[in-house]
């Protein structure tokens, strides 16, 4: 900040899910970093996963807290302790979350009246806190936590209805009006993506918050997406601040080991096994903090990897029927002694993908894990499954051409589908392709390098992302102001 702006004081309002915790959380403590004061809003059970890395910043002399609200989960329908996203199992709980979630307006607008912040940060599934924050005359800015290109696709299918053109799901049709020529099928499409289901009520009130809201602030760095940021600005009218990729404001292991929640192995353990491999020979195979697979698909990922002899880190969210190591092949853990290790629920990721060994990432094409694995500078397998995923691999595969398609084209729901949608001999043939040294996984493998680099110096005292914040912080200082 400037010596001539005074201090702002922002809220942060994290939508209950991990992959949206996660990012909102780092922008908090990158605010305060850079001498705000931030205040973090959530439930008591979700402040717990980031209360420890709250702790640490306020030790080191940051002005960040945490406010809780309460919330009812049992009154919405829920299970007692269904208070993320990652605790909702089916269909039917999906819509009474994203209905509960409503009863936390009122006790936000008291914390609002209280505290008056300069401006709060929201998440887009809390859209009608533009309207609560009006009332006291706060500005609002949206995260979506997704890329500016997912919005340009997600716009442009709303626009145009391509998908309403063609005469089957799987025909390809391409996304009228974009700056490249991309290519999606409707199976691929999301709910949100469609027109007319039971999303559409939801995405008429975000787009309306969107029209009262301040602007947008986007985890991502103009140079990965520039000409989607113009669109996005130029075409669409929205302005947005580009931060990211945020997940490289954790510096130290023990930030980026608890990042999100405390993981199932050790970090040293971990980072133990990844010292004894050598560099860029390690594939990281993931699919984010909610998507699970049922048994069948878990065995084709086993049998695939193994097939590859490629050394990984596999890490399996554990759901129903896991509990016996059922869901992996007799003998698998013996066979794969020291070639592979498999960490069951939560590993530590960014610390992960920022060792040297690692040199693939298999990924469900998450924003939060896309952005990471370019921040790691190293290329990518997509398995899309659910959400704007697809929209996520369009950019890997037919924009940034870092990555190869595992193939899965069916966009479904995350609850552990019992199908297999992608078979063994695919799984080893794109991580051996990936891992090896042809010439194609040798370009990829050069342009995420490059990536990579671009993505850390965005975030460094002179950098894209950095220039944005300061933009930020200096307007809204600037509105503050006029406030008064
Ligand atoms: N994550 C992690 N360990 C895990 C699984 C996920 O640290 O075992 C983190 C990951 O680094 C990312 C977030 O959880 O920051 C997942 O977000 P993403 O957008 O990739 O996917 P989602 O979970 O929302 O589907």
């Amino acid at each position: 900040m400037g010596s001539d702006t005074q201090p702002l004081h922002i809220f942060f309002f994290p939508f209950m899910a991990q992959g949206h915790m996660i990012p909102l959380i780092d922008i908090a403590r990158l605010f305060a970093a850079r001498g705000n004061k931030s205040t973090i809003i959530t439930t008591p059970p979700n402040a717990l996963h980031f209360a420890d890395g709250v702790d640490r910043d306020k030790q080191l002399g940051l002005d960040i807290n945490v406010e809780t609200i309460p919330f009812s989960p049992v009154e919405a329908g829920l299970p007692e302790g269904c208070e993320s996203l990652n605790h909702v199992t089916s269909q039917d709980m999906v819509m009474k979350f994203f209905k509960a979630v409503g009863i936390l307006q009122q006790p936000l607008e008291h914390l609002l009246e209280e505290f008056r912040p300069d401006c709060i940060v929201a998440d887009i599934f809390f859209h009608w806190t533009t309207g609560a924050a009006s009332k006291y005359g706060i500005p609002t800015l949206l995260f979506y936590g997704t890329s500016n290109f997912s919005l340009c696709v997600r716009e442009n299918i709303i626009r145009y209805a391509p998908h309403e053109k063609v005469t089957s799901n799987s025909e390809v049709f391409v996304v009228p009006g974009l700056p490249d020529q991309i290519e999606m099928t409707k199976l691929q499409l999301s709910n949100f993506g469609k027109t007319d289901n039971k999303f559409t009520e939801i995405g008429e009130k975000i787009k309306e918050s969107e029209e009262k809201s301040f602007g947008f602030l986007v985890n991502s760095f103009y140079e990965l997406e520039a000409a989607y940021a113009k669109y996005f600005t130029n075409e669409m009218g929205r302005r947005a601040w580009h931060i990211g990729p945020v997940s490289l404001y954790n510096r130290n292991i023990i930030d980026k080991a608890q990042r999100g929640k405390k993981s199932s192995i050790n970090e040293h353990d971990c980072m133990s096994w990844l010292d004894s491999k050598k560099p860029n020979t390690v594939i990281y195979v993931s699919f984010g903090s909610v998507s699970s697979f049922g048994t069948a698909q878990l065995h084709e990922i086993a049998m695939g990897l193994e097939a590859s002899e490629v050394p990984f880190i596999w890490v399996v969210r554990m759901g129903k029927n896991k509990e016996n190591d059922q869901f992996l092949p007799e003998g698998f853990e013996e066979r794969i002694a020291g070639k592979g290790l498999i960490i069951k629920d939560w590993a530590p990721q960014v610390l992960i993908l920022d060792h040297p060994a690692v040199g693939g990432f298999m990924t469900h094409c998450g924003w939060n894990s896309i952005l990471e694995g370019v921040s790691a500078g190293i290329p990518l397998i997509t398995w899309p499954v659910f959400a704007e995923q697809f929209n996520n691999e369009k950019l890997v595969i037919q924009v940034l051409k870092i990555g190869i398609r595992s193939g899965n084209d069916v966009w479904n729901a995350w609850f552990e589908p019992e199908e297999v949608s992608v078979r063994k001999e695919r799984i080893e043939e794109v991580v051996t392709q990936l891992m090896g040294d042809g010439e194609e996984a040798e370009d990829m493998r050069k342009r995420a390098r490059e990536l990579g680099e671009m993505a850390k110096k965005a975030v460094e005292k002179g950098g894209s992302s950095y220039n944005d914040l300061t933009a930020l912080i200096e307007e809204l200082s600037l509105h503050s102001y006029q406030q008064t």
